[in-house]
């Protein structure tokens, strides 16, 4: 079955009897996103619906879901289900999207609801290994310029989607704040490196893709069935130190610049969820080259990009003193990706490197063509030498303390109800003492 089949979980008209469900902005009945929730202490997989989470593993064993998907709904990360093949998770979709329409249903399905504010959400799955793409290609440009005016594309971009290994460790959900981080810094004119908190701190917009089920050491994916191995997808912020970025990159590329933090929105959107939202993967400008073979598929071509508006906003430890809401940075589309997320999973597979469930991709910054839809403050403030000015007056070349940085996304299409990704924020503390 193609992976931007619509069914009847996808209609228009569906509501739920969960009333903050109907025109929620992230859950309504049409998304039912996966997470994984701290009940009562106790780790449970739950579906976000309008502002309550249903407890799966209650819902299992009341015997309200279908028997192959009840030992994994008991888990207590989403790495088994979301493993599981994808005829099984559109039959517990399906049932759940019926659980929770369907008013007959609610004297036995309104007892394994809590309201989402009573539970702590943690990472819905057990991470093996975080790769960070670069397929933002207005961001590569924008980047690349300011250290190359004239050839701010190296050679390589147009035929391999470029990645690097970053660190699943240091991966968190939503609302857990950021250390600021100290490392090795030189300024140009210096001759040597300082030690010091970093002064030049950024975010960056991403989306990250979850693995569902892997492949087999040696054995690459085929572009062709690259969707079936995508579970689902969250927002991403890949928070960096660009002055320690920029030393230390050199030859081997980003380090300690990037793993110290990367925060996650923690309800994972299915990527059955986002049937209705796949678009056409934007023509290449004229004159570049095709993709190679190994990454060439008519249907992904057709199909394989998402129709998602992305949004970043910034609030001053002054500006929430004085009650003033969230500022935004830029908003933008997420089809401004030169690959497609299914071609960057057959790429990093295609060496014969082992995917497992459960992995993390992060697709590298999303810009948009223009200022408006740039996703980190190195593009919007030059390099830190054009500040943007807050509602307080405050001025911002890279984050301060204080600061609160949140990316938004929603997936929309003509005819559908959007659904949206939830909560991906996080506060910037001051820098540990250096020891
Ligand atoms: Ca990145």
């Amino acid at each position: 079955m193609p992976f931007w089949t619509v069914d009847e979980t996808h209609a228009p008209d569906l509501e739920s009897w969960v009333e903050t469900a109907n025109g929620h902005t992230d859950f309504p009945i049409q998304n039912l996103p996966y997470g994984v929730v701290s009940i009562d202490g106790t780790a449970r997989i739950g579906v976000a619906i309008g502002d309550m989470v249903l407890d799966l593993a209650g819902c299992a064993r009341s015997g309200l879901l279908p028997d192959r998907c009840v030992p994994a709904c008991q888990d207590t990360t989403l790495n088994r289900l979301l493993g599981l093949p994808a005829a099984d998770r559109r039959i517990l979709r399906s049932r759940l999207s019926e659980l929770l329409s369907d008013p007959r249903h609610r004297p036995e399905v309104e007892a394994h609801l809590r309201p989402a504010a009573e539970g702590m959400v943690q990472l819905p799955m057990t991470i093996g290994d975080y790769t960070d793409f670069y397929v933002g290609i207005h961001h590569a440009n924008n980047v690349g310029r300011q250290f190359r005016p004239d050839n701010p594309l190296l050679p390589n971009y147009k035929y391999v989607p470029i990645g690097y290994h970053g660190r699943a460790s240091t991966i968190r959900p939503t609302g857990i704040p950021v250390r600021r981080p100290c490392g090795q810094q030189k300024a140009p004119d210096a001759t040597a490196p300082v030690f010091a908190p970093s002064k030049r701190l950024d975010y960056e917009l991403e989306l990250g893709v979850w693995i569902g089920s892997g492949n087999r050491l040696g054995e690459p994916i085929a572009i062709g069935t690259a969707h079936e191995h995508i579970a689902g997808f969250s927002l991403l912020n890949d928070w960096s130190a660009r002055d320690l970025q920029a030393w230390e990159y050199q030859p081997l590329g980003p380090f300690l610049a990037k793993n110290f933090h990367t925060t996650v929105s923690p309800w994972i959107v299915t990527s059955e969820a986002l049937a209705p939202f796949r678009i056409p993967q934007p023509a290449r400008p004229d004159g570049d080259p095709a993709p190679l073979d190994y990454l060439a598929d008519e249907q992904d071509q057709t199909h394989g990009a998402l129709s998602i508006r992305l949004e970043v906003l910034i609030s001053s430890r002054r500006m929430r003193e004085m009650g003033m809401p969230a500022h935004k940075l830029s908003s933008g589309p997420a089809s401004n990706m030169y690959w497609t997320v299914q071609q960057i999973v057959a790429h990093h597979a295609s060496n014969g490197c082992a995917l497992q469930s459960g992995d993390l991709l992060g697709t590298g910054t999303i810009s948009a063509p223009t200022r408006d839809g740039f996703g980190s403050l190195l593009e919007l403030t030059v390099g830190g030498k054009e500040p943007i000015t807050l509602p307080t007056g405050e001025k911002r070349c890279f984050l301060e303390d204080g600061d609160e940085l949140e990316l938004r996304g929603t997936a929309y299409a003509p005819g559908y109800v959007p659904i949206g990704f939830g909560e991906c924020s996080a506060r910037i503390l001051s820098a540990p003492a250096i020891p």
